[in-house]
């Protein structure tokens, strides 16, 4: 895996799977920058991508809740660029509620975007990747992955989900010199995770530092955040040929989080 790869790295215009792209990006691979939106900006990642590390990048508009858009992503990918050897399944959405009032199609987007586009990814991946003499595939989960929060169901269940799928992907393709590893971040100051802390303020009558310590690093025993460069240098490992025997596993990365 040491010389030029195509890595296709799903939900990557922001947050944690940008990061993940332009790391990948300095370690020297052609990139597939992805979203739903379709936007200039979008195509500005990509864009940017290919000028600051000099490699080849494109940008591919595929909705992850959309079974045939995921597996599209991935034959669009290797028409592009010949081959499909790093797939990064990072695209998640979150949604807050009691199971007795968890809307239904907020459930069903969930485990379609954190979990069901993972299957449909890997599967298309697979046959190129076999083609191709190997290949990783590593899978954005969460610390939520391994343990619970309350009114988070649906994001427990998909988390807990790609797990499985991990590990089940790790022993069918271990001959096959094609690694499945997930990540588990904790709180990671994302975009998103971000635009909550004004809500949190308000809701709790609390200031920043507190809702951030209070609130959100409740759980995490740095009582610090993930960064992205964090979770990006994990994964730029995982497709390292130093991570040939490192398959079916996950790296946390919580602060400490699961080990309690
Ligand atoms: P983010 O909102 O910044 O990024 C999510 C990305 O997914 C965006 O690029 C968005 O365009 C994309 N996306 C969402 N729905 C999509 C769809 N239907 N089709 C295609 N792309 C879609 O969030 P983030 O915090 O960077 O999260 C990235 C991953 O990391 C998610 O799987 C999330 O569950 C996981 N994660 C995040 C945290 C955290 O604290 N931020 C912690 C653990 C795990």
């Amino acid at each position: 895996m040491s010389i030029t790869k195509t890595a296709v790295v799903t939900g990557s215009t922001s947050g944690i799977g940008l990061a993940i792209a332009q790391a990948l990006a300095a370690a020297g691979h052609a990139i597939v920058v992805n979203s739903f939106s379709d936007t200039p900006a979008d195509h500005a990642v990509a864009d940017a991508i290919a000028r600051e590390h000099k490699v080849k990048a494109a940008y591919i508009k595929a909705d992850m809740s959309n079974p045939a858009e995921c597996r599209m992503l991935i034959a669009k990918a290797a028409e592009i660029f010949g081959s499909v050897d790093i797939l990064v399944n990072n695209a998640g959405i979150q949604h807050v509620a009691p199971v007795e009032d968890f809307p239904l199609e907020k459930w069903d987007a969930i485990i379609a975007v954190n979990l069901s586009s993972a299957f449909h990814t890997i599967a298309a991946a697979i046959p190129l990747m076999k083609q191709a003499g190997g290949g990783r595939i590593v899978n954005i989960a969460s610390a939520h992955g391994l343990v619970a929060s309350p009114f988070k169901s649906a994001y427990v269940s998909a988390k807990h989900g790609i797990m499985g799928l991990t590990k089940t992907v790790a022993l069918e393709l271990a001959r096959d010199k094609i690694t499945c590893n997930a990540i588990c971040p904790g709180y990671v100051l994302t975009p998103l995770v971000e635009a909550q802390i004004p809500d949190q303020m308000k809701a709790n009558k609390m200031d920043r530092e507190a809702v951030i310590r209070e609130v959100m690093l409740e759980k995490q025993p740095t009582k610090e955040f993930v960064t992205v460069e964090q979770v990006a240098a994990a994964a730029v490992f995982l497709c390292s040929d130093a991570a040939a025997q490192v398959n079916g596993t996950h790296i946390s990365i919580d602060g400490g989080w699961t080990a309690a």
